[in-house]
């Protein structure tokens, strides 16, 4: 099966307030996590060491999915750079290879393109944790790079069971997930970024897995 996704709606009004209330909500948890700090080091509360290790770290969570989520409402990269897909990729596979079985890779030679680094680096951890959460996590997940007359491609293939179609025709809604943790904000972030980039994204699955395959335009020569 291979589908096109297409760009994000506009945000509704109710997805604005949602953002607006994501906002406000940081505030107060900035203020628990620092108290939590300051009790952590009190004498008192020694022995509740693991508790407040705990509570900080959900606290981030809970930031985390926020962060996530208030990303969602930006439509541009804010710094748009022209570089190489393969060094941002190498600078980035140590973090990935960290919770993974192989990931390997196959960098063809590309010319540079426009991107932005922060959220390439967030686009590639999130299919590439998704490869091998659908495959398993030893099986190998390939990150690949080539060049196109019209465009330099990146594709991440994982060895899972494919998308089934009720499933593909969700993808990319916030919150939607199948697994019991998943936050399903990943998808919706990545789509978010590729259209930002005037990119296009493919996704090519499978029984014997899936390929997610992005599509940069080249640098224009007035660029
Ligand atoms: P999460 O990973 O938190 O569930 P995502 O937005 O990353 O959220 O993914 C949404 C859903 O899409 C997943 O729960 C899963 O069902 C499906 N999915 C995403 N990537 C793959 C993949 N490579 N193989 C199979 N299913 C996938
Ligand atoms: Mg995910």
């Amino acid at each position: 099966i291979e589908r096109e996704m297409a760009r994000l709606d506009r945000l509704s009004l109710t997805a604005q307030t949602a953002a607006g209330i994501a906002h406000e909500i940081r505030n107060p948890l900035t203020a628990v996590r620092g108290y939590l700090q300051l009790l952590q080091l009190k004498q008192e509360c020694a022995a509740a060491g693991s508790y407040f290790k705990i509570m900080i770290e959900e606290i981030d969570r809970a930031n985390g999915i926020i962060t996530e989520f208030l990303s969602l409402s930006r439509t541009q990269i804010a710094d748009l750079r022209r570089g190489n897909l393969n060094r941002a990729i190498e600078s980035i596979a140590p973090l990935m290879g960290a919770n993974a079985g192989s990931l390997i890779l196959e960098l063809g030679d590309v010319p540079d393109v426009l991107f932005g680094e922060k959220e390439f680096r967030q686009v590639l951890l999130n299919l590439v944790k998704n490869g091998f959460e659908a495959s398993g996590h030893d099986q190998k997940v390939t990150v690949r790079t080539f060049a196109e007359d019209d465009a330099v491609v990146l594709q991440v293939q994982d060895q899972g069971p494919g998308i089934p179609p009720d499933v593909l025709s969700k993808l990319g809604t916030p919150f939607f997930t199948t697994k019991d943790t998943g936050t399903g904000l990943g998808l919706a972030v990545c789509f978010n970024i590729i259209a930002a980039h005037g990119a296009e994204l493919k996704i090519d699955t499978g029984k014997s897995g899936t390929t997610f395959a992005i599509r940069f335009p080249l640098i224009q020569q007035d660029d």
